[in-house]
């Protein structure tokens, strides 16, 4: 008996397995037409300065909008494009889109700040990253300290010379650096004085247990100790309640993203509340 239930199991396994992996490579099989049928899109969120309300930044985030499977999260197709290394075209999209965008919203009235883009670890690997981004900065006519990239800390990142070279590099020409996910994961902190890294962003996991753990508490005043030393930024990012607002203004943050401030927004509505409502500010003033 135990034998045939053994059996099941393992075909229910494999049954799942393969679900899986069909999912998977429909996925796989339209990311790779994406770009060209105009799929893939960016919402923005902003960074605030808790005390002014003021924005301090705004991060891009990829969306797509499958024409075959619906809407895909990125938790889910940003893994396959790595994977499948489409990353590489769709980085440099994402990177070329966001530049555009915010030279376009500068151009407009916005108050400059950074456009903060992520990254992935494999983009980190690419040969001619540094040159690329160079290239799209000049061609959007953005300066250099309105482009930020968000990096997720791994360890290839930290054993890899050549990545470790190119931030420095993109770093000199006034590029910011982030570290994303901060708190998770692999963190070295050994590392992190010697990295050319100007932000650190609290993860939302860490920030959402802050009310009801003690020790994420302490994790979040480590944080903010360490980065004082180290004269590093932080964002804690995933502030959706009051209580979370207090709590880190106690702990030292001054800077959150998170629905409580707004959720990630289309281009337009960015625009509608942040953009031409700021020129318009500007030109009654005058
Ligand atoms: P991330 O860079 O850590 O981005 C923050 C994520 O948290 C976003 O999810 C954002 O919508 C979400 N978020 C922001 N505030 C809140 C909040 O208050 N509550 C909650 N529950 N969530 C909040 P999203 O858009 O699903 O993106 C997920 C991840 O996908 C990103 O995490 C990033 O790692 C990756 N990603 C997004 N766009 C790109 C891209 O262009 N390139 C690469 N390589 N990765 C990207
Ligand atoms: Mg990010
Ligand atoms: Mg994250």
């Amino acid at each position: 008996l135990a034998k045939e239930r053994g059996g099941n199991h393992y075909q229910f396994y494999e049954q799942e397995m393969s679900v899986i992996h069909s999912r998977r490579s429909a996925c796989e099989q339209s990311l790779r037409t994406a770009l060209e049928h105009n799929e893939l899109y960016l919402m923005y969120q902003p960074k605030c300065h808790i005390a002014t309300g003021k924005i301090i930044g705004v991060e891009a985030l990829l969306k797509w909008d499958s024409h075959e499977l619906g809407s895909v999260s990125p938790k889910e197709f940003i893994p396959i494009a790595e994977e499948s290394r489409l990353i590489i075209s769709i980085g440099k999209w994402v990177l070329q889109t966001a530049c555009l965008q915010m030279k376009k919203w500068q151009d407009a009235g916005m108050e400059p700040v950074p456009i903060a883009v992520n990254i992935s670890a494999v983009q980190l690997h690419q040969e001619d990253l540094v040159t690329m981004i160079l290239e799209i900065l000049h061609q959007n006519e953005l300066e250099a300290q309105y482009l930020e990239l968000e990096i997720t800390e791994s360890v290839s990142m930290y054993n890899s010379l050549s990545c470790m070279e190119k931030l420095t590099a993109l770093k000199k020409e006034g590029v910011k650096i982030s570290v994303d996910d901060f708190g998770t994961g692999y963190s070295s902190l050994s590392y992190l004085h010697k990295s050319p890294v100007d932000t650190l962003k609290i993860d939302k996991s860490i920030v959402q247990d802050i009310s009801t753990s003690i020790s994420t508490s302490s994790i979040i005043k480590a944080i903010m100790a360490m980065s004082h030393n180290l004269n590093l930024n932080v964002v804690a990012v995933g502030v959706e309640t009051h209580e979370q607002l207090i709590l880190l203004e106690r702990f030292g943050c001054e800077h959150i993203q998170g629905y409580l401030f707004s959720v990630p927004l289309t281009a337009q509505l960015f625009e509608k509340n942040y953009v031409i409502h700021d020129a318009n500010a500007s030109s009654n003033a005058l």
